[in-house]
């Protein structure tokens, strides 16, 4: 085995890691550690700290860390057949296997799954089918696509505009002029603290008329959003906002993309967001929990009325000039059968709405009297906790969130994972979907004692 300090030295020299500060890093101010192994919930590093990873890697590992029926699975496919492209109508048993596995969980309109390696590229595709769409139907002008503040979606170009975060535009020119942004739908940080939950919802449906008044419906293609916010600061959406949003959408002939790429496959305690909120995509992007990280693959889901237009498309144009090299790759989609055989064969998706909701509640318990909690949300396997300065004036101790950095920090200490949400004071949680209640516990105790030690 390398030494530490050896592999310490390489890494500053040679790694280029992604969202970190490359200078605090390069200068050894920035946190670093090896990670060396993982079981269930828990990962353990070089230095032989086992902690219990309350974020699930970036909320993907679903199934939990060590999951043999996965790696053998992966080993099997990689000794039989490690690779073989999808193009022309080529499949492998795990592709095709996987296409019929995520379609007879998707929701019943949906047609067709397409295969990418992750999230962002998944959006890409998605974007491209929907200028696609709009052409072959004779409607060019119909390109822009409205995504939320604080909605993530990606760090591509396109994708990376369509994240309304600004840590993921700076300095980047993003976003591009094709993308529009509206309200976020994040109650607790509503423009009026006198607006009721209805009157908030109200407000969310408006700025989006008005957004569509303003640039004319016949130039906006598709609206994009997460069931519930993830990475914009975990935030469930107020109740009936979905209800106000898609009749819009409807009415103004514009696409609806869900972007299910951390909810997929359980995480909100249903097999989709789409499903628990009532949705009707004619999009879905999937990544993360398909194949809870053990090979990188993502889809997008075409619903049955869009893929009619592309096989009508393909038939007037030719084939449709869109792939990449490690589309459908057999190594992911073996790892993706064994995953979702596990997510099923363990309940992993009653496990979530269940545990995940005694973790919430518990969190609730031990933390909302505390004087600087403002919010704790969650749904299903997914919680925030929101520190502010001022419980009545819901001011942010440091909107780039240094406050939650610490308490995460100090977590760290006693053996728990959580994250520093990208904006704003926000600890995120989004354990594996195999937790336990006595895990949740843990993560409850580490989180109090952290909040109670830092503020
Ligand atoms: N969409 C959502 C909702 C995400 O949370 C993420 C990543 O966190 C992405 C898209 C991008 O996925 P990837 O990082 O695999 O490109």
């Amino acid at each position: 085995m390398l030494k530490n300090d050896m592999l310490e030295q390489w890494d500053r020299e040679s790694f280029f890691h992604p969202s970190t500060h490359l200078a605090q890093f390069a200068r050894g101010e920035a946190p670093e550690r090896v990670i060396s192994g993982g079981q269930g919930v828990f990962i353990e590093d070089r230095d032989g700290n086992r902690l219990l990873d309350a974020f699930a890697g970036l909320y993907c590992v679903n199934v939990g860390y060590g999951r043999s029926e996965i790696s053998e699975a992966i080993a099997e496919q990689a000794r039989q057949l490690s690779y073989y492209h999808a193009y022309v109508g080529h499949g492998t048993e795990a592709s095709i296997t996987l296409a019929k596995m995520v379609m007879d969980r998707a929701p019943d309109h949906m047609s067709k799954v397409y295969f990418g390696l992750g999230g962002s590229d998944a959006n890409e595709t998605n974007i491209k089918l929907v200028w696609y769409y709009n052409n072959v139907r004779g409607r060019p002008a119909k390109k822009k696509i409205i995504s939320r503040w604080r909605g993530y979606h990606g760090s591509g170009l396109m994708t990376g505009s369509l994240t309304g975060l600004a840590g993921f535009h700076n300095k980047f020119d993003l976003p591009l002029a094709p993308i529009l942004h509206t309200e976020a739908p994040y109650y607790y940080r509503r423009p009026d603290l006198d607006m009721t939950e209805a009157d908030f919802v109200a407000h969310c449906a408006a700025e989006l008329e008005a957004l569509i008044e303003r640039e004319g419906a016949d130039t906006i293609a598709a609206f994009i959003g997460e069931p519930v916010l993830g990475t914009g600061g975990i935030v469930p959406p107020p109740a009936g906002y979905w209800e106000a949003i898609q009749p819009i959408l409807e009415k103004h002939d514009i696409l609806l993309i869900v972007d299910e790429v951390v909810t997929g496959f359980g995480r909100l305690g249903e097999m989709f967001g789409s499903s628990k909120y009532g949705l009707k995509p004619d999009l879905i992007t999937i990544a993360k929990g398909l194949t809870s990280a053990y090979a990188p693959l993502s889809g997008s889901i075409v619903s049955d009325r869009m893929w009619k237009v592309l096989e009508e498309g393909t038939d007037e144009f030719g084939p449709i000039g869109h792939g990449w090299t490690y589309s459908a790759h057999p190594i992911g989609a073996a790892a993706g059968v064994a995953n979702l055989k596990l997510i099923d064969d363990l309940g992993l998706v009653r496990n979530a709405a269940e545990t995940g909701g005694y973790f919430v509640n518990a969190m609730k318990t031990a933390l909302s009297e505390h004087a600087h909690v403002g919010d704790i949300r969650g749904e299903g396997m997914l919680c925030a906790v929101e520190l502010v300065e001022d419980k009545g004036s819901r001011t942010f101790y440091d909107p780039a969130g240094k406050v939650a950095g610490a308490v995460v920090a100090e977590m760290a200490t006693s053996g728990v994972i959580a994250r520093a949400m990208p904006q704003g004071d926000i600890i995120g949680f989004a354990p594996p979907l195999c937790l336990s209640k006595e895990e949740a516990d843990r993560v409850v105790e580490v989180t109090a004692k952290a909040v109670k030690a830092v503020l």
